[in-house]
């Protein structure tokens, strides 16, 4: 590009940057939205009459903001529909306690002793395998520093059911939140019944362990596993330029059941619409389309993200880059967390071109199947795909909410989600303009290169140990 162009270009990212700041913070599209999803809607979960009110809802609004070519996709999936759970402590005393199912638990009832699992690091999991079998496993979501890496709330499920435990009880790690959810595997249904309990009513069960060695529960799940469909919802803004490269947009929908989902995803879905908007808006200033993906069913493994890249091979081919959303418009700063490809000098430089101290960063994670990046960009980055997360990457961690019933919309600032939707429309707005990018897919030998480490292999080896399982107790 001529110094001439680059100045050109400058001035019209500029000319963009106002109109759509214009736009963005004098809007209440962003409220409305959010208000509509978690209010009138609700969790959004996967497999729910809500969830298929949401993809419609959302349907229409890409169409109405001007998108083209709006249109569900159906896939298909191992689904899970949440029934009653029931957690009796029968010995040393009798009482019911608070409790409920995992996602992805099956049906069952058991009765045994709790062994006291405390953070589930895979060397407490070693000592303990005799005293599991037949016997109930109690784990603390918190990670186990002495892992010395993170210890995924699938792999201490797993290890349970390895060692053959007749069911998995989870104790929340934070003051009066309640109990925390997530699934129990990554579109697999659970082979022993999973609960969840608050950290009052773990550390309680503790308690009793300690002054009475033996403590005795009765579990009873009652819930559906059932394969079912759910839909991504796809539109794009069209580029000047036709047949070229596009930039993709992409947040999931679906929430837990327990919650509004708030925060998680709907903060980022709603920054993410807003985007949609204000591109469809000027898209006359596009030079190439910039595609909006909302996913389906992230929280039972990252579903819809994973049939979206299946389905689309030509479309991956021609993606510069994918921007993730989900959650962004939480709480903290604003920044780029980049996968992938290393790009941070790239943004940092257009950071400085848009007047912004960008934070930018790279996670140089490897590739790792079963237990991913958790979440929507993690597929794409699988293909090789340039990839960023929204968010501060230097300081961002869950609040304490995250995942429970209290990820309400009182808990999200209107203000983050329209600072996301700003720097993400900048961002591809640049991206999308480019005509000189760098960050070309990965090749498959590059890509294998980044795919196993002995850590990754560990966490894949239970993972096939628990799928051996599984058809031995089909047959
Ligand atoms: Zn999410």
């Amino acid at each position: 590009m001529s110094h001439k162009q680059a100045e050109l270009n400058d001035v019209d990212a500029k000319a963009f940057d106002k109109l759509i700041a214009g736009e963005i913070f004098t809007s209440t599209e962003v409220q409305t939205n959010l208000e509509i999803l978690c209010d009138d809607l609700g969790s959004r979960f996967a497999g729910t009459p809500a969830e298929a009110e949401a993809a419609q809802f959302l349907e229409a609004v890409l169409q109405r903001y001007q998108l083209n070519a709006v249109h569900s996709e159906p896939f298909e999936y191992n689904g899970w529909k949440r029934g009653t759970a029931k957690l009796t402590v029968t010995s040393p005393w009798h009482r019911e306690l608070p409790c409920l199912s995992m996602p992805m638990s099956p049906s069952g009832k058991c009765t045994g002793k709790i062994i006291d699992l405390g953070l589930g690091s895979p060397e407490t999991f070693d000592i303990s395998q005799t005293e599991l079998k037949g016997n109930i496993a109690l784990v603390n979501i918190a990670n186990p520093a002495s892992a010395g890496r993170w210890v995924h709330r699938t792999e201490k499920y797993n290890r349970s059911t390895l060692a053959g435990a007749q069911a998995f009880i989870f104790v929340g790690n934070q003051d009066g939140y309640g109990p925390i959810t997530g699934a129990l595997g990554f579109n697999r249904w659970g082979l022993i019944p999973g609960i969840m309990v608050s950290k009052e009513t773990g550390t309680l069960l503790q308690r009793a362990i300690r002054r009475n060695a033996s403590v005795e529960v009765q579990i009873e799940t009652n819930d559906t596993l059932a394969k079912q469909t759910s839909w991504n919802i796809i539109g794009d803004v069209k580029g000047k330029a036709a047949n070229e490269d596009m930039v993709v947009i992409g947040v999931h929908y679906d929430g837990h059941d327990i919650s509004q989902g708030a925060e998680d995803p709907a903060s980022g879905l709603v920054a993410g619409l807003e985007v949609a908007r204000v591109l469809g808006i000027h898209a006359d200033r596009l030079k190439r389309d910039v595609r909006f993906v909302l996913f389906g069913v992230e929280e039972l493994g990252l579903i819809g993200a994973h049939a979206y890249v299946n389905n689309h091979p030509e479309d991956i081919e021609k993606t510069r880059f994918m921007f993730n959303l989900d959650s962004a418009g939480g709480g903290g700063g604003k920044g780029l967390m980049v996968y992938g490809r290393d790009s941070r000098a790239y943004f940092r430089e257009m950071g400085r071109q848009m007047n912004e101290n960008l934070m930018v960063d790279f996670d140089a994670s490897p590739l790792r199947e079963p237990d991913h990046l958790s979440s929507d960009h993690y597929p794409f980055m699988a293909k090789g795909v340039a990839c960023g997360f929204i968010r501060d990457p230097y300081s961002y961690t869950w609040p304490g909410f995250y995942h429970t019933a209290h990820d309400t919309v009182d808990k999200v600032d209107l203000l983050k989600v329209k600072e996301a939707a700003f720097l993400c429309a900048r961002l591809a707005w640049r991206i999308a303009n480019d005509d000189d990018w760098h960050f070309k897919q990965m090749s498959e030998k590059e890509l294998a290169k980044q795919k196993t480490t002995p850590e990754v292999s560990e966490v894949q080896r239970i993972e096939n140990a628990v799928e051996m399982l599984r058809r031995q107790t089909q047959q």
